[in-house]
């Protein structure tokens, strides 16, 4: 049995929404999981918190200019985790040989090249961080195949497509397994029923107060923009093989179906549960078998009103340009993805206003030169070179 061996695990931006749930998940099973290393960029507190709570080896600060201050937040606990600092400690605990497992839980771009380092020295990779997939989808995919890496989607939609495939499913065959079409459900963010003629309007605590999920904040504008079900139609197509006619966007407000595979017989196989990240968590880190989540049982007779429907073009903009990037290409979706960065970011600062979102990533998707990336030095040089246009984008209509 997988768990039956002690697992060593490296939780990348562990002070996070998902790494905060991936400590919680571990703590639980002190005798199947150790923590080898945690990381964090800004919230000092919280790490430290998480290290008296988890006692890594090490503790890695993304930035190097927070090491004197949490050294003595650190010393103030009597905590004796090494700390490493900078961009090649983060990469370093996730190749470690002692580690088995990474949790790649670091929001955006920055994600990339610690979670690469993790395939590359081919380890079991619990993937949250969709940006990684989404910028480099094809070399990524590569290197997981290349490296023999475990790759395991930790997103609800994906964990649960992954829970609803045939064991023997084979990457991007889907006839040879009968499956006529994947379903991507999403809950349609806190606006779904909002006038139009309020979202110019909306307010960054408004976006980030998502019905069912409680999420880092940029993360929740993606939803409430839509741009998240984008982000992962693109992270769908890579983790599975599939094109893009194979993939259909469900809106389901409920959240309680969390993604389903349609099959040519006409059944269709549904992954359920409560809105609880610990879930898909637990089973990635469990995998194949099954361990206890701390997550509460569904509660059938509390769940009267299930619904479903087709995502409004007008109302989801952002949606929409996301599926065009993916049809064009590994150029068009790592522009769409770093300027939708730099717009949420704006946003979150009361910078630009909510529908500016979408304003600035169509401007970028169709400024962007759709030149072929064959490296991850070329994928972070166009990464760049979007931001830069979509700052420039974010000036102007500031
Ligand atoms: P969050 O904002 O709560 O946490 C982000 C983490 O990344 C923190 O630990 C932070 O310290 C770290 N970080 C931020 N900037 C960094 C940088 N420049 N360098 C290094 N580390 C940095 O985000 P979250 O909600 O936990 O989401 C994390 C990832 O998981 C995202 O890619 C998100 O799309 C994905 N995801 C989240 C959820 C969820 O329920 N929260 C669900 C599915 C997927
Ligand atoms: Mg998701």
């Amino acid at each position: 049995n997988y768990v039956d061996i002690m697992r060593t695990i490296t939780v990348l931006g562990a002070t996070g929404s998902i790494g905060q749930n991936t400590i919680d998940v571990i703590s639980r099973h002190p005798d199947k999981f150790r923590v080898f290393a945690i990381t964090g960029h800004a919230n000092l507190k919280a790490l430290v918190q998480l290290a008296m709570q988890c006692s890594p080896r090490y503790i890695v600060l993304s930035d190097p200019n927070t090491y004197t201050t949490f050294i003595s937040l650190l010393k103030a606990e009597n905590c004796h985790s090494e700390v490493l600092v900078g961009a090649k400690a983060l990469e370093d605990v996730c190749s470690a040989p002692e580690v088995d497992t990474v949790m790649s839980a670091i929001v955006g771009a920055a994600g990339l090249l610690p979670t690469l380092a993790a395939v590359r020295a081919g380890k079991r990779v619990l993937l949250a961080n969709k940006e990684s997939l989404v910028m480099s989808g094809e070399l990524f995919m590569n290197a997981v195949r290349e490296y023999k890496a475990e790759l395991l989607p930790i997103d609800s939609e994906h964990n649960a497509i992954f829970q609803c495939l045939p064991h023997d499913f084979e990457y991007g065959n889907l006839d040879k397994s009968g499956i006529a079409k994947i379903l991507l459900t999403g809950s349609g963010g806190p606006f779904r029923t909002l006038p139009s003629e309020s979202f110019d309007s909306i307010t960054p605590d408004q976006a980030c107060a998502h019905p069912t999920w409680t999420m880092g904040r940029k993360i929740s504008v993606d939803s409430a923009s839509m741009m998240n079900k984008g982000l992962e139609f693109i992270e769908a197509k890579w983790l599975f093989g599939l094109h893009e006619n194979d993939i259909e966007v469900v809106l389901h407000p409920q959240s309680t179906i969390h993604s389903m595979v349609q099959y040519t017989d006409g059944s269709v196989i549904a992954q359920l549960g409560n809105p609880d990240m610990r879930t898909p968590i637990a089973y990635g880190l469990s995998f194949p078998e099954r361990i206890n989540s701390g997550v509460d049982a569904v509660d059938f007779s509390s769940l009267c009103d299930f619904s479903f429907s087709k995502p409004d073009e007008a109302r989801y903009p952002n949606l929409y340009l996301a599926i065009e990037a993916c049809k064009q290409g590994q150029a068009a979706t790592t522009a769409i993805n770093a300027a939708n960065e730099v717009a949420v970011d704006a946003f979150l600062k009361g910078q630009i206003k909510f529908t500016d979102i979408a304003k600035v990533n169509q401007q970028a998707l169709q400024k962007t030169d759709l030149i072929e990336l064959t490296s991850i030095v070329q994928v972070l040089e166009h990464d760049e070179e979007a931001r830069s246009l979509a700052r420039e984008l974010v000036r102007k209509l500031n």
